[in-house]
């Protein structure tokens, strides 16, 4: 998904487009158009392609908040979200990071669904309320919008709903498996089959609709089916692949040691003079009396205006050890990796008996893992 249009920020998160949507909304704008002229043959030529190409957009905007409502629930529960993309078939939020926790995940993952519901009842009603009557044809451009727009958001809620994972329902029930079993390897395996049954479901239903003669209708839910079948694999080996790569490895092994140690009482001028400038290191250990008291990074420095680092000691700008994510050398390095991803940490002291025994940095983490997959 990586070849996109990038249109915006919205929290932080960059949202882009992928160049198959472009096909996608031109599909949508065409066959609008086609249904507009059929039901209202008395609109004119621009009246219909000023409304299909308007609900292309408001379609495209409520894809968006479906990916929204992802994406914001995944930041309360402080996973980080990078960026949305919009494709052919709809759209992913990526979530660095899996959810930690069975209620984190059951949340993340049914928002989507929640808020396509809301936007289509929503359309329904107003629609309704602009005296439009259920199972008639509506015959204003607003509530041919509006009606169109309420059945796709919702058929969107119930396509997402079906539990193959990687689609909304698969999360929704591998987040309930979870929290019943409390293991969540098994729990992601059991949603993985669920989702290969249903993805062979769709195809066989697709190819026996497709010989009784429902032509590209048929062929269309088969090519879903096949879509969530390579999903659900990919999803599945990605999984094994990065727990697999680090499997076994202790956070000892990676480590950076020989961090260099400043007194808390320093002045930042003399840090920066004396350590940061002089040095190739971008972490240093803050200690008192031998003891570790926090951490400071160029980061830390830069924060603070360069005319106050004289009279800023050191231990004004660290980061005491309180608040910061720590690890031991015994930690797995697969847990250490979640950590980084979780907090949006750039490293992570190495602590044994209140002894700093090392840094491991997320960069190495990330290295790391590219090399041994
Ligand atoms: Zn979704």
């Amino acid at each position: 998904m990586n070849s996109n249009v990038k249109v915006g920020r919205v929290s932080g998160i960059e949202i882009g487009l992928h160049y198959s949507w472009f096909i996608i909304a031109a599909l949508i704008v065409f066959s609008l158009v086609e249904r507009f002229r059929q039901v209202n043959p008395s609109w004119g030529r621009g009246e219909t392609w000023i409304t299909a190409l308007f609900t292309a957009v408001l379609f495209f905007v409520s894809l968006l908040l479906h990916e929204l409502a992802h994406s914001l629930v995944a930041q309360k529960r402080s996973l980080r979200v990078s960026k949305i993309t919009l494709f052919a078939l709809g759209g992913v939020s990526q979530i660095q990071g899996d959810a930690t926790d069975a209620k984190t995940e059951f949340w993340v993952a049914i928002a989507g669904p929640i808020a396509s519901l809301i936007i289509g009842f929503s359309c329904l009603g107003i629609a309704v309320g602009l005296v439009w009557q259920r199972s008639t044809e509506p015959h204003t451009a607003v509530t041919g919008i509006l009606v169109w727009l309420g059945y796709i958001n919702i058929s969107l809620a119930l396509f997402n709903m079906i539990p193959a994972f990687p689609l909304d329902g698969g999360r929704v029930l591998r987040s309930i498996l979870w929290a019943v079993t409390k293991n969540a390897s098994l729990s992601t395996r059991v949603a993985a089959w669920v989702g290969h049954v249903a993805a062979f479901l769709f195809i066989l239903d697709g190819i026996r609709k497709y010989f009784s003669g429902a032509g590209f209708g048929g062929l269309w839910i088969a090519f879903i089916g096949w879509f969530l079948l390579d999903a659900a694999k990919s999803s599945n080996t990605q999984a094994k692949t990065t727990a697999g790569a680090v499997r076994g490895m202790r956070v000892s092994e990676v480590m950076s040691r020989g961090c260099v140690a400043v007194n808390r009482g320093m002045s930042l001028q003399d840090f920066v003079d004396v350590c940061l400038l002089r040095t190739a290191q971008r972490c240093f250990a803050v200690e008192d009396d031998g003891r570790l008291v926090g951490l400071i990074t160029r980061r830390d420095v830069g924060s603070i205006p360069r005319d106050r680092w004289h009279r800023t000691t050191v231990r004004q700008a660290m980061r005491p050890l309180q608040t910061l994510n720590t690890v031991t050398p015994e930690t797995p390095v697969l847990d250490a990796l979640k950590l980084v991803v979780r907090y949006g940490v750039d490293q992570l002291p190495v602590i044994a008996n209140g002894i700093l025994q090392g840094i491991v940095f997320r960069s190495q983490l990330v290295e790391l893992l590219r090399t041994r997959s």
